[in-house]
Order: structure tokens, then sequence, then C-alpha cells
């Protein structure tokens, strides 16, 4: 018996077994691949500024919040686990091509302002200086000092050194269904016949959270990711850029000695696994228009994930419709971002009974009562 049974093993499963356990919690983590879902993919940007949408602005402060805690858990992070985690604070550079990108840079730049964001317009020129290697057909730049980025897979690894040095145990094993006695969730049902019996289990599968037997309906689809990971790209870029290429969206995020990820994709095609000769062709298209000197690195890796979408693109946080299920998923294009804020909020409520403030917004209650 164990205080807390964790389904799934990605930075959210991780990040809440290492801040549970920390609490004191016995925590047990089932996953037969940990790492290997959507965190493997992530670009690892964190990035609510040039992230934010309209009507997302509930979503933007919860990232806003897990992204001022990203330093400080970063840095307990490497201490506990030995491990860097390759978190860059270069800032984001936006940029546009057209006359229509430019406009849609202004739009987004509007909407900062209106938001009291902070990013800075720049001109061609401005743009140019602070990344030298953009083309000299970039029209435009937005200039964000405070959209930063990590390692994702660096990310994952110290926190399963860091969860396991707190006392977590990883059972490598899938899981079949969550167990359920006398209404309410008691452990998991493992695929190699075990079960593990706890007393609050966590829902952390990323996209396959949704039609796992002994779980409600839950409103989580996967959205299918295509990205790549170039090597070779010392010194090509300081910082992450994001542009738009006459219409498309593409960004370019540094990482590691000379790692450089490309991406991605935004698709509706359920858990289609397919890495497409269109989707390789796009991304390297764009990403060369934007930085010419792409076309000479090495292409190293092409990836397709799911991440774990909801309808109003915002994580599914706290208890669910069966007592002793909490929910940590949902987290779709943010899921880097917000570990921090998500371990956090969960152990809390693991630990005290109660969801910190911060998180009663995106509790699975705003789908049921639209
Ligand atoms: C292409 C792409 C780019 C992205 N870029 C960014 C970015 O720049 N910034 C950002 O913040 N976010 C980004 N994201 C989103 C981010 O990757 C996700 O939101 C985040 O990784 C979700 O983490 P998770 O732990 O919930 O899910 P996952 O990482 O998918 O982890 C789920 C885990 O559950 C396990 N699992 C599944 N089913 C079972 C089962 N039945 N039994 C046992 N284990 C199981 C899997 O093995 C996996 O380890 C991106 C996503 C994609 C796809």
């Amino acid at each position: 018996m164990t205080d807390v049974a964790i389904a799934g093993g990605g930075l959210i499963g991780l990040a809440v077994a290492w801040r549970a356990a920390q609490r004191g919690l016995s925590v047990t983590v089932v996953d037969d691949a940990p790492g290997t879902g959507a965190s493997a993919a992530a670009a690892g940007m964190l990035a609510p500024v040039t992230e934010a949408a309209y009507g997302e602005e509930a979503l933007l402060r919860l990232c806003q919040a897990s992204l001022q805690r990203y330093g400080a858990f970063a840095a307990e992070l490497e201490a506990a686990s030995g491990l860097p985690v390759g978190l860059r604070t270069a800032g984001t550079l936006v940029v546009g091509f057209d006359a229509d990108d430019v406009a849609a840079l202004d739009a987004l730049h509007d909407y900062q302002r209106e938001l009291g964001l902070p990013a800075e317009r720049l001109t061609p020129r401005d743009t140019r200086r602070r990344e030298p290697s953009l083309t000299p057909r970039v029209r435009g730049g937005l200039a964000v000092a405070g959209d930063h980025s990590v390692d994702g897979r660096a990310l994952h690894a110290a926190l399963l050194a860091a969860a396991i040095a707190a006392g977590v145990h990883v059972v490598a094993d899938r899981v079949a269904a969550v167990q359920v006695a006398g209404g309410r969730a008691t452990g998991l049902q493992l695929s190699g016949g075990g079960t593990v019996d706890a007393g609050t289990v966590v829902l952390a599968l990323g996209a396959e959270s949704a039609g796992l037997p002994g779980v409600p309906p839950l409103p989580v689809r996967p959205v299918k990711g295509q990205i790549l990971r170039l090597a070779g790209a010392e010194g090509l870029l300081s910082g992450t850029v994001r542009a738009l290429v006459r219409g498309r969206h593409v960004y370019l995020v540094p990482y590691g000695a000379g790692g450089l990820i490309v991406g991605a994709t935004v698709e509706d095609r359920g858990f289609d696994p397919t890495v497409t000769a269109g989707g390789v062709h796009d991304l390297l298209h764009d990403a060369i228009e934007v930085v010419p000197g792409v076309t000479e690195l090495e292409l190293v890796e092409t990836l397709a994930r799911w991440r774990p979408g909801t309808a109003d693109n915002a994580p599914l946080l706290g208890p669910s419709a069966l007592p002793g299920l909490v929910l940590a998923t949902g987290h779709h294009r943010n899921g880097v971002l917000l570990t921090p804020v998500t371990a956090d909020v969960i152990a809390e409520l693991l630990f005290t009974g109660e969801l910190p403030e911060l998180a009663v917004p995106f509790t699975v209650e705003r789908f049921v009562h639209r």
C-alpha cells in the first residue's frame, strides 16, 4: 500500500511524484516507458507571452505563475539530481516575413500590451542585430526577454533521478485500469497482472489519459506534433526564434551543445505516429527561410508525438468525478512550462486535501457545468 500511485512517468507524473515525496508521502509511479511520450518531443519553450492567445487569459496567468517558479525549480532539481536541465534565459524573438505576417505580429503585440505583458516591437534591422543569422528578408520582429527555454529531455532525466533519490518507487509496467472499490479509486491494475494499492491515484498519462478503464470520461484528446532535431548549430542562435512564414508558424529552439529543435506541426489525426515527408519538408523549408544557415546542419532526428489537448487548451488539475482519483493532465502545448506549478499544486492537494486557489479554475468541473 502506497499513499499515492501515479499513472504515467512523463514530466508531469514525475514532477508530482518528486514534490509529493518531498512532503513525506510514499509514492509509486507506473510507466512502461517513462519519458517517451510528449515529453520526449517537446521543444522546451517556456513562453507564456509569445504563446498568449485570445480568450486564454486564465491559462496565461497559470503559465506566468509557473515561469516565475522555473529558476528556483531548475536550481533545486539540478542540486537534487546532480544533472543539468539546460535552462536558457536568452529570451525569444518572434519574426514575420510578409505584410500579413507583420500585421499578425502587430496584432499579437497589441494584445500583449493590452494585458501589460513585456514585449518590444523591433525594426527589421534591430531584429537582425539581435540574431545575425536571420535572413535579411525578415520584415519585423518582437522581442520577449522573459520567454525562456529548457531542455525537456534533460529535465525529464533530472526529475527521474530526483524522484528516485527522494524515495519514489518507479514500476516499469503498463497501467491496465484504475482499480475502483466502493465508489472510489483504490489503486492501479497493471498489465503484468499485479496491482498497486493506494490511498490516492494520480492520472498523468498525457494524451492517453482518456479511455483508461475505471477513469470517468475525460475531455483529453491527442493533438499530433511532428518535430525535428538538428546538430551542428553552435553559435547559430542565442535564443528561441519563432517565425510566421507567410502565415505558417515555425520555431527554432537551441539546446545542449549545438542542438537545434525545429517544430512543430499541429494535426488532429488521433494517435498517428507517422513522420510524413510533407511535415518534415514544411518544417525544414520554413526554418531555412528564417535562418538560411540551417541548411548546413545535420538532421539527426524526426519524431511525432501527441500533445494532451483539451477543448480550452488548459490543463485538468485536481479532483475528478471519481473520489480518490486526482487529475494532472491535459497540458497540451504548455506541459513543460506548466511542470513546476502543476507539481506544486497537486502535491499540495495530496498532502493537505486542499487544491490551491491558483488551480481552482482548472478542475474538470469547468467542462461538466457547460
Ligand atoms: C511536438 C511537441 C512540441 C511541444 N513543445 C512544447 C514546448 O515547447 N513547451 C511546452 O511547455 N510544452 C510543449 N509541448 C507539450 C508538452 O510536451 C506536453 O504538454 C507534456 O510533455 C505533457 O507531459 P505529460 O507528462 O502529461 O505527458 P507525457 O510526456 O506524454 O507522459 C505520459 C506518460 O504516460 C505513459 N503512459 C501512457 N499510457 C500508459 C499506460 N497505459 N501505462 C503506463 N504508462 C503509460 C507514457 O509512457 C508517458 O511516459 C510539446 C508537445 C509536442 C508533441
